[in-house]
């Protein structure tokens, strides 16, 4: 089952087909259609793969969505002059690269906020992966089956699976570090576009949020979303969690929170509990 949220049911303008929406009839409340008028302004971005749907959140900033999973993970493309940052790479059912690659020409480095399977679930696609230096970050790079066919579970899927996806043989595939990242790290993207690595362990050894503060943009992974958040993982540890919690509210008093429809403060899930 999935452990990183049940997040606020925000909120996200989500129109379905009527030929999908008849499908998720008996299936809960949060894969209905809903009107989620806070995103009515956000400016949506064509991409060709139905499973995501992305929005600019800011300039040069999107959100790649995935609405029709129970976790409604939310990874960022984050471009700069130079080169491009993804901040989590979703669940792996569908393909994150091909949709990336339609948004920027840049060269893509990843970026995980943590490493729970629905982040990092499309990393196995990139060339470039940055990472914390932990136990738990290597352990999750070997991939995983049993938490990943929990995503598909019953009840975990709105409407229908991408084209050519098998479930049964769904797993996180395997990946690697190839830079190491720690508290600090500044990563330059070009164009004025710097982003700080903030550790933030707690919900697990290996989470970050990432700080533009040149564009007052926080993105805080699974430390932050307005809901109740799950912390009972044998990695979680829950000193840890509160010390980063303030750590990021310090930084929130310095920019209100006003999160993803002002495009100031970004979170990785879109769902409640
Ligand atoms: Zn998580």
């Amino acid at each position: 089952m999935s452990f990183c949220t049940r997040l606020a049911r925000l909120t996200l303008f989500c129109v379905l087909p009527a030929s999908l929406a008849a499908q998720t009839k008996g299936i809960p409340d949060w894969c209905k259609p809903l009107p989620r008028p806070e995103y009515e302004t956000l400016l949506r971005m064509p991409v060709n793969d139905p499973w995501f749907e992305v929005y600019r959140v800011a300039p040069d900033v999107y959100a790649i969505y995935e609405p029709h999973q129970a976790e409604e993970t939310i990874s960022y493309l984050i471009v700069g002059s130079k080169q491009a940052l993804l901040f989590d790479t979703g669940m792996g059912i569908g393909n994150i690269q091909k949709v990336t690659s339609q948004l920027t020409k840049r060269f893509v480095v990843v970026l995980n906020s943590h490493t729970h399977n629905d982040h990092v679930g499309g990393n196995w696609q990139f060339n470039s992966i940055f990472g914390m230096n932990t136990a738990f970050t290597r352990a999750n790079a070997k991939g995983s089956r049993t938490d990943a066919q929990a995503e598909i579970a019953s009840g975990q899927i709105c409407g229908v699976l991408p084209a050519g996806f098998n479930p049964k043989t769904y797993a996180t595939k395997p990946w690697r570090v190839s830079f190491l990242v720690h508290d600090g790290f500044v990563i330059n993207l070009g164009g004025g576009r710097k982003l700080e690595v903030i550790a933030t362990p707690g919900h697990t050894p290996d989470a970050i949020a990432l700080l533009d503060r040149a564009n007052g943009l926080l993105f805080t992974g699974d430390t932050y979303y307005p809901a109740p958040i799950w912390l009972y993982r044998p990695e979680t540890d829950m000193d840890a969690y509160v010390a980063s919690a303030k750590k990021l509210a310090a930084l929130e008093r310095a920019k209100p929170c006003t999160r993803f429809k002002t495009s100031s403060f970004f979170s990785p899930h879109l769902r409640k509990g």
